[in-house]
């Protein structure tokens, strides 16, 4: 279990510090370096995305939004794309869910939205004394899908770089 990034992750849940997002969020199993030596730019993996969640960014290259669904690992993008920008035998994504410091529990108000949303039962809620459970996401199950944003009523969840270094102070 990759330990600090758990912990790191309850503690930019209680301070909202120490994020490190991914600028740009691109398909399941591209990776930065593979779309920009690989990706011309065609937009074929965009009208073949199910879930509409798959825009060209400013430079012309797929980057994934999930403000209103998730990835749902289909596949699809990776089997229209004509150029090696994919490859299937490593992971899909390299980030894992972050839930910042907008968390209506963490400001006292009963929220499981996140955690109901998660089709890996990732997020679990820590019960506290004098206000309602947290939320805390599990790196080690989270498969960075993106379901828990659009569901969050709050804005609070983004995603953060799965290899977290150890913040000090
Ligand atoms: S795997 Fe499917 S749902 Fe996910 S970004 Fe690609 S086309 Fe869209
Ligand atoms: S859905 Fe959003 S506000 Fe609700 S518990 Fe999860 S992170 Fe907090
Ligand atoms: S990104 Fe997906 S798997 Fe990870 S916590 Fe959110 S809903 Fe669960």
């Amino acid at each position: 279990m990759d330990q600090n990034a758990i912990d790191l992750g309850r503690r930019s849940f209680l301070t909202g510090r120490h994020r490190t997002p991914p600028d740009r969020i691109r398909p399941p199993w591209s990776r930065e370096a593979s779309v920009s030596a690989a990706c011309t730019g065609c937009g074929a993996c965009v009208p073949a995305c199910p879930q509409h969640i798959i825009a060209l960014d400013a430079d012309g290259r797929p980057a994934l939004s999930f403000a209103a669904a998730e990835c749902s690992f289909c596949g699809a993008c990776s089997e229209v794309c004509p150029e090696p920008v994919f490859d299937r035998a490593g992971a899909p994504f390299e980030h894992v869910a972050l839930i910042g410091a907008n968390c209506f529990a963490g400001r006292g108000i009963v929220c499981q939205s996140c955690g109901d949303a998660c089709p890996e039962a990732a997020i679990r809620f820590r019960p506290r004394l004098g206000g309602p459970a947290l939320p805390e996401v599990s790196a080690e199950r989270c498969s960075g899908c993106g379901a828990c944003v659009a569901t969050c009523p709050a804005s609070a969840v983004s995603m953060s770089t799965r290899r977290l270094e150890v913040a000090h102070g």
